[in-house]
């Protein structure tokens, strides 16, 4: 088992060890320390659930409150090497998918970083729309939708984080007589952003369970 690291844990794992040197950079109380030491290794120990030396080694040495900043992006580097990178489809995959869509645009996939990345979103905003596709069960999934231009803060659906948010409003159901059913979530409008600070997949799942088209 090479790449047993997911994007998101990796995000996670990045996210709980820079917090962790924020507190050894700016508490002095020892006990607040020891209580986020605990917290920083449970957090990282859950999120997998077999045990990996890889692991345990790094949660152990980010416990050494005397440990440097530059070491520890060493040790996610090394750590990187073990993600496995999200699977990028190719154009036909993705025109198949969206076929409804004419000319579709595709993603900047150059500027997309596979080892971050949970679910690939891209907008066209000729057509203001944000195209999502992501894997649910290594079968690769697509919803469109209309995307508002309108950026505002917000909890974003998809990352449940503060961010950059925007109106995304998709069609879920459609009738033989013309009406249209549809649904509205506020997401990141970069979806790049939303997949850098996505450290847990249950967000992401019921926004495509709930945006799909039934
Ligand atoms: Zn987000």
């Amino acid at each position: 088992m090479n790449n047993f690291i997911q994007p998101y844990q990796f995000v996670s794992i990045k996210a709980h060890s820079e917090q962790l040197l924020n507190v050894y950079k700016s508490v002095n109380d020892f006990k607040t320390i020891e209580t986020f030491q605990a917290i920083t290794y449970d957090h990282i120990s859950q999120l997998f659930n077999e045990k990996h030396s890889e692991i345990e080694d790094f949660t152990n040495i980010i416990m050494h409150q005397k440990i440097k900043r530059a070491q520890v992006e060493k040790l996610i580097l090394g750590l990187r090497s073990y993600v496995e990178p999200f699977n990028q489809p190719s154009s036909k995959q993705l025109e198949k998918i969206f076929k409804k869509t004419k000319k579709l645009k595709q993603p900047d996939w150059e500027n997309i970083d596979l080892k971050t990345t949970s679910y690939v979103g891209w907008n066209d905003s000729g057509k203001q729309k944000k195209f999502i596709i992501a894997y649910e069960q290594d079968k690769l999934v697509g919803v469109v939708g209309e995307l508002s231009p309108t950026i505002k803060p917000g909890i974003c659906s998809v990352c449940k984080k503060e961010s950059n948010v925007s109106m995304f409003l998709s069609t879920t159901k459609s009738k033989g007589d013309g009406t249209y059913t549809k649904n509205g979530n506020y997401i990141c409008h970069d979806s790049k952003h939303c997949n850098q600070q996505l450290d847990q997949l249950d967000g992401l799942y019921e926004f495509i369970q709930s945006v799909k088209m039934k």
